[in-house]
Parts: C-alpha cells; structure tokens; sequence
C-alpha cells in the first residue's frame, strides 16, 4: 500500500515513529499493550502543549467575568494516594467497566465495544448476532466474518447491517446467541461483570490488603486531598482553582487507536471552587473557556471541534452539568470523540473526603461569616489526547513538497523552533551557521545539521514541524545575510545576520 492510500491515523501513527514523535513502550521486548514512550520531538512537543495549558490556567489565568484576572495555584500531587481517597471519590466502588471475556479465544473485551448485527441463515432455520468490535471499520468486519463463518459451516449468512447493536444492549439471556468478535460459535462469551480500571500495588515491605495502595486513575482526587492546606497557607479565596498536570494511570481493556486511550496517561486538571450559588456561571464560563483554548492557543480548527452537553440521563448522579468538549479524530470521524470533560460537580468530593477523613472542609468567609462547602467546576483534560489532536491537526500530504508529508504544527507549539544549516559544509559557512546557531540556541529550541542536501534537510525539518530554517550560503560572507525558509510556503527570504533574531522574534511570538 502506499502512503498516499494507508489510512490518515496510519500514516501518523507511522510518519510519528519514524520522526521520533512517539514509540511503543518496550518495543524490544515485543511492547506492551497501552503504553508508549514520547521520543524526542514528541516530548518536546508534549512539554509545549503542556506549558501553555500551564500558562493560560496558573501564569497568566483568564479574566473573569468582572474583569479581573482569576486566581488559580497550582500543585502537583502524589500519585500514591491513601487508599481511603479512592473509597471517598467512588473510584474503589464503581471506576468500572462492563467486561465479557470469550471462552473459545480467551480474549476479553468491553461490553459496549462489542457491536452486533443480526443475522438470519438463508434457509431462515437459524438466527442470532455476529459481532465485531467497535471502530471505523466495524460494518466490514462483521460483513468478512460473516462470509468465512458461512464458507467454513455451508451455510450463506443473511447479516442485517443496516442497525448495529452494542452487546450491552442485547438483553443477557440472548447473549447465547451472538457469536463473539474472534470466536466461531455462539454462546462463548461470558455473562458481562465489572472489572476495575485502577492499577493495584503495595507500599512498605508487606503484601496485605492493609498495605494495598492504587495508581491514581486521574490527577484531580489530590487536588481536593490538599484543598485545606492550600486555602490555610495561600492567599487564595473562593472563587479560586487549583490547577495539577501529571500521570494517571488506568488499567483500560481494550486500549487503542494509538495514544488516545492508553494505560498510562497525563492529564491536566483544574479544579475550580466557587461559592454555591455561582455553580452554574462557572460552569458556562469554563465550557466557553476551554473550547476558546483548544482553538486560539493550540490551534484548533473550530470546525474539528464540537461542545458535547451531556443529556441529564447521562451524567453523574453528583454532577449538575457536564460537557464534553470533543474533536474530530480520524478515527471518529464524520463523529467527534472525547478532548475534555467540563463538569460541575458542585460539592460532591470535598463533602465525601469530609465525611470519609472527619476533616472540616468548609470554607468561611471573613467579611459575611458565612460558612458553606465550596461548589466546583472541573476542566479536565488529557495532555496525552491533546498531543494526538496536535499531530493530528497538524498533518498535512502534498505530492509536490520536498518531503510529501509534513507537519504544521502552530509555532509557539512546534517542538523544534529553527533548523541552521550551512549550505556546503565548507568555505566558512559552518562557523557562521554554528556562530548563528550557538547564539539563538538561548532563547529558541533550534537544531543545527551541516549533513545531506539543502531539500532533503528542509524535507527533514518539515516532518518535524519546524516552522523556519535558516541557511547560510555562500554570498552570506559578502553581504552578512541568510536565507530563511517559510515551512508553511517554502518562500524564501533574505534577512541581515544582525536581524535574524528579531525577525524570527516577530513570527515565533
Ligand atoms: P473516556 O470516556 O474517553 O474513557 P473519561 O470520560 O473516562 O474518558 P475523564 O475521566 O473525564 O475521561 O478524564 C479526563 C480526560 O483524561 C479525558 O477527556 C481524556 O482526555 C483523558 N483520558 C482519560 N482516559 C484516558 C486514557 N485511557 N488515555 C488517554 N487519555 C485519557
């Protein structure tokens, strides 16, 4: 197959290996199943992402609807919590999915992944569901299963694809009837049970169940863990966030479609806590925010964006509003999928770690006395999924470029700023080139490389993303000027030595 006919998400997941932007996690031992390392462009380039969002929430926090900026902290908690924080926030309880395993092929899978379509045998005699499982090409794979399965028994399946069904919709006395994703016979699956998605270890020398502890499945438990200590030692004062970035982990069944779902994962969280009766202001103001985020700061396309307002049915029982903000992945597509969760959760985890920990947890306000529980509204976002959406976005295929694929990442995100090259590696060009590249090293993130021809090192940089290079070339010695290139027109433009750092200045700013 060639690039231009492999799938986008194939093309990316490939063209980021090859780049350096993301391998698999322990690829020489055969990898492991979720888990992926960030290489050096993807690291870079998920530390940018990460930067902004810290940025935008902590450094330089929006201006509130008074028109003075918010106040948001921020902190970075343990991943190894108490045990009783889990118990508290409902993850030890209910942090669960529906899973079925397959008794024929030993394979487990996600109820709701699990998508059937009817059938009846030609002949009508027999009847049931075949199953395939859930993603951009399920239709197809329950269509090839269908005819290997006929060809296998002799018999011509009349599969009804017109209306897919997840397993989890199928009543579970009629389960006998479908025929697992992988397995050649009905009834193999096992009645749907609960399985926990958090990652189980002990602190100190003793396994016992007095010393299990759990990974964090999500960043935001220690926020509401150190809300006390950071309203007793900071200034800070309802309405105020407290904003966190870091690894959770959750053990997911079925991982994939690259790093959108992994086992190990960043997120970056806000907690935003306000007095009760602003609940719902905040809450509209967060969505609003956020989807302004991902658009003007990491560049977004608005249509490739879409707010989710969760229907009532759905939402936690704790919750009095939840938006899911949500991109358009290639493999989602003409759909949208999960970005960011906007949730008011109002007083919900500080009330249960109240209850749970025998600590007060309420606030009083000096000026009224008034005592009250603070409500809060949570932007949480993945950092991990933002770098997908970045690689997404950015990926671009043109047949008539030095390098067909390439990336246009936003500058101020882009992992490397500015490629040096000297034209020829010869006639003082590369102590020029190196006098250049030693000076704006300082302040931009910059990649010297004398090797290969001029196109194949433009080639090179646009496949990282790199916004401008700079040569310098033979008549730079005569008149003390160097050509910088455009990644995004591949224009051309003589600029001074002596002005190359503003000029770049001016387009990286
Ligand atoms: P999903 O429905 O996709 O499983 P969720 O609703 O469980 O996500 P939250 O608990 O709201 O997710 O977590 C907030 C954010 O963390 C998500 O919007 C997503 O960006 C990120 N996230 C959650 N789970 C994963 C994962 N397994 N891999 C990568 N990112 C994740």
């Amino acid at each position: 197959m060639s690039k231009a006919e492999a799938s986008l998400m194939n093309r990316i997941v490939s063209l980021s290996k090859r780049r350096g932007f993301i391998y698999q996690a322990s690829e020489i031992y055969g990898g492991l199943g979720g888990f992926w390392d960030f290489g050096p462009l993807g690291v870079q380039l998920k530390n940018n992402l990460r930067d902004a969002w810290w940025h935008s929430m902590v450094e330089c926090p929006p201006m509130g609807p008074d028109g003075k900026p918010l106040s948001i902290v921020g902190l970075d908690s343990s991943i190894i919590q108490h045990p009783r924080t889990w118990q508290a926030s409902g993850h030890a309880e209910g942090f669960a999915d529906m899973m079925v395993d397959c008794r024929e092929t030993k394979s487990r899978y996600r109820a709701d992944h699990v998508i059937c379509a009817r059938y009846l045998s030609a002949d009508a005699k027999i009847s049931g569901y075949i199953s395939g499982q859930d993603g951009d090409n399920t239709k197809d794979q329950i269509s090839k299963k269908a005819d290997k399965l006929g060809r296998k028994k002799g018999i011509k399946f009349d599969v009804d694809l017109s209306e897919l069904i997840p397993l989890t919709s199928i009543p579970v006395e009629n389960h006998g009837r479908v025929i697992g994703p992988d397995a050649s016979k009905a009834g193999t699956l096992t009645d749907p049970r609960a399985f926990n998605l958090m990652f189980e270890s002990h602190y100190g020398v003793l396994q016992t169940d007095e010393t299990k502890v759990y990974l964090r499945p999500e960043t935001a438990q220690g926020i509401f863990l150190q809300y006390k200590n950071i309203l007793d030692t900071s200034r800070v004062r309802p309405p105020f966030g407290v904003a966190q970035v870091g690894k959770s982990f959750r053990n997911e069944v079925t991982p994939r479609n690259f790093i959108f779902r992994s086992r190990e994962f960043e997120q970056m969280e806000m907690e935003f806590f306000c007095p009760p009766e602003d609940g719902m202001m905040w809450y509209e103001f967060w969505v609003n925010e956020r989807m302004r985020w991902w658009e003007e700061v990491a560049g977004c396309k608005k249509e490739n964006l879409f707010a989710h307002v969760i229907p009532e049915d759905e939402i936690a029982h704790y919750s009095k509003g939840t938006t899911d903000i949500e991109y358009r992945w290639p493999f989602t597509e003409p759909n949208f999928g999960e970005l960011e969760g906007v949730a008011y959760r109002t007083d919900y985890d500080l009330k249960q770690h109240a209850k749970f920990s025998k600590t007060k947890l309420d606030y009083i306000d000096q000026e009224s006395k008034e005592r009250y529980v603070p409500h809060v509204v949570e932007p949480a976002s993945g950092l991990t999924r933002g770098v997908l959406l970045l690689l997404c976005e950015a990926y671009q295929y043109d047949e008539s470029r030095p390098s067909p694929e390439w990336l246009k990442i936003k500058p101020s995100l882009a992992p490397t700023k500015l490629g040096i090259f000297p034209l020829m590696n010869k006639d003082g060009m590369p102590e020029l080139a190196e006098k250049l590249y030693m000076d704006l090293r300082q302040d931009y993130t910059c990649q010297y490389d004398p090797k290969q021809s001029i196109g194949k090192r433009y080639a090179r940089m646009d496949e990282a993303g790199t916004p401008y290079c700079i040569t310098v070339d033979g008549e730079t010695l005569k008149d003390q000027a160097v050509t910088v290139r455009d990644r995004d027109t591949a224009s051309q433009e003589r600029v001074a030595i002596d002005k190359v750092r503003e000029y770049v200045g001016a387009k990286l700013s």
